[in-house]
């Protein structure tokens, strides 16, 4: 089918954290965009979510002016205490590469406030209730999408640019011929919302061994989101009674919270299988950004981070040659090649800790500097809020400086402890 003329710049399929994002920034670079979303419903969100948005996505958040709408939402600043073997680590204030906190809303707030934004931004037409079905290409690009709407009426939109912002099963992609690559999830996850929890000063926690991961993200309206992932070889005995296990399993960490002492909200969510997956962020004609480039293991809160972050690159790279009426391929190839050098290294790490591994020896010298030294305790935040990257995290330099500190301390203390003998003698 060939279409003469375009509809819009940009064809963006998915109205979610992603979709949302991309389209208003797209908008706001003075490009005309269609917004595809398949769910009629204003207040549609995301159920499968616990919705602890890392700070590094706070720049984005600024720039969509939604900080200050989430916080009117009540939405908390995260700041995270996080328990490992070695002890308590604390999340500071802001330092260098790190702003210091993000956000904990829930996904029924958060969805329908970014959705209103993108209806009400100048050049977005939004397109609810309308599925995206056919892809078409020309020239070796994709050229076209077409959507069909509850009626069964089909349109077909014909961008300079479409985006798949349509999540981790992403219908575009298929459509395109994209494949999904993906390693395996050794654990099952579960969570549920609580009140009357202790909010700990707002402050989320998270207990991480090698076993599995535990958390606790106080939210607004006085709601906490238990949190616990676990081997799957567990998974029999936790599904008996996913409610009492997630109790029993959080009541056993180092100051763990009492979940029965608690109201819960809403039901007890789970999931056992969930791969981490990756797809090629761009071929020509057609960009992915999102979950639909990259979903994984969810234990890390790092998806809404990575959805926002994508959108904001996938504009710096295109919006210039799209304004231009000029080629894009080449900007959607440095679009996929900044979202690889980016997020290449996290998801690996996040893969490889997934196999459900041992601790390695240069994380365990990681985890237990940061538990002595506000220096490494930082850089460990930095790192696991996504601010700096793996390589950054494990330089070389770094890692030799947190041996050093591991070392320190630890002969400091057998001097201690040796002291009185020797006196004796
Ligand atoms: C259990 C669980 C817990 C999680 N916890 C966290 C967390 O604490 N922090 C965090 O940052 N991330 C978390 N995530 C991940 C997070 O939910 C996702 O990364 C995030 O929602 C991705 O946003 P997105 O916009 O890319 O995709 P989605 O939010 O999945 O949105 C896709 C949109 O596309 C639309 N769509 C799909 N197909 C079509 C079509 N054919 N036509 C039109 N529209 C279509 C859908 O209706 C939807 O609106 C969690 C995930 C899970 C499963």
């Amino acid at each position: 089918m060939v279409i003469q003329g375009f509809t819009h710049d940009v064809v963006v399929v998915g109205a979610s954290v992603a979709g949302c994002a991309a389209a208003i920034l797209f908008a706001r670079s003075g490009l005309t965009v269609a917004l595809v979303e398949r769910d009629p419903d204003p207040a549609a969100y995301k159920r499968l979510c616990t919705h602890y948005i890392q700070s590094s996505a706070l720049p984005v958040l600024e720039r969509l002016g939604l900080d200050r709408a989430i916080e009117a939402c009540g939405g908390v600043r995260n700041r995270l205490d996080l328990h490992t073997r070695w002890g308590w680590i604390r999340e500071g204030e802001a330092a260098p590469g790190h702003p210091g906190h993000g956000y904990n809303l829930r996904r029924s707030r958060l969805d329908p406030l970014l959705r209103a934004r993108a209806a009400t931004t100048p050049g977005i037409e939004l397109l609810a209730g309308h599925t995206a079905t056919g892809l078409g290409r020309e020239g070796g690009r994709v050229a076209w999408l077409s959507v069909r709407d509850r009626q069964g009426s089909e349109r077909t939109l014909r961008g300079r640019l479409h985006v798949g912002a349509d999540g981790r099963a992403s219908p575009v992609a298929r459509l395109a011929g994209i494949e999904a690559r993906q390693t395996e999830n050794a654990r099952f996850f579960y969570y549920a919302a609580y009140r009357g929890l202790d909010p700990n000063g707002g402050r989320s926690r998270m207990w991480m061994g090698e076993a599995g991961i535990s958390y606790t993200f106080p939210n607004e309206d006085g709601l906490t989101i238990a949190a616990t992932t676990l081997p799957k070889a567990l998974l029999p005995d936790f599904k008996a009674d996913p409610e009492a296990a997630l109790a029993r399993t959080l009541a056993a960490l180092p100051d763990g919270p009492n979940l029965t002492a608690a109201e819960r909200v809403g039901p007890v969510m789970g999931f056992v299988d969930m791969p981490n997956q990756g797809r090629a962020a761009a071929v020509p004609g057609l960009a992915l950004v999102g979950d639909a480039a990259l979903s994984v293991d969810p234990v890390w809160g790092t998806g809404c981070a990575f959805a926002l972050r994508s959108a904001e690159w996938l504009v710096a790279a295109t919006a210039d040659a799209l304004l231009a009426r000029g080629p894009v391929d080449r900007a959607l190839r440095s679009y996929a090649r900044r979202h690889r050098r980016t997020l290449a290294g996290h998801a690996w790490h996040i893969a490889s800790y997934a196999r459900g591994r041992r601790w390695w020896l240069p994380e365990r010298i990681m985890f237990e500097a940061a538990a002595l030294d506000p220096h490494h305790a930082g850089r460990l935040f930095a790192y696991a809020s996504r601010n700096i990257g793996l390589t950054e995290f494990m330089a070389p330099t770094a890692l030799a400086r947190a041996a050093a500190t591991v070392l320190r301390t630890r002969l400091a203390g057998r001097r201690r402890r040796l002291g009185p003998r020797i006196e004796a003698v």
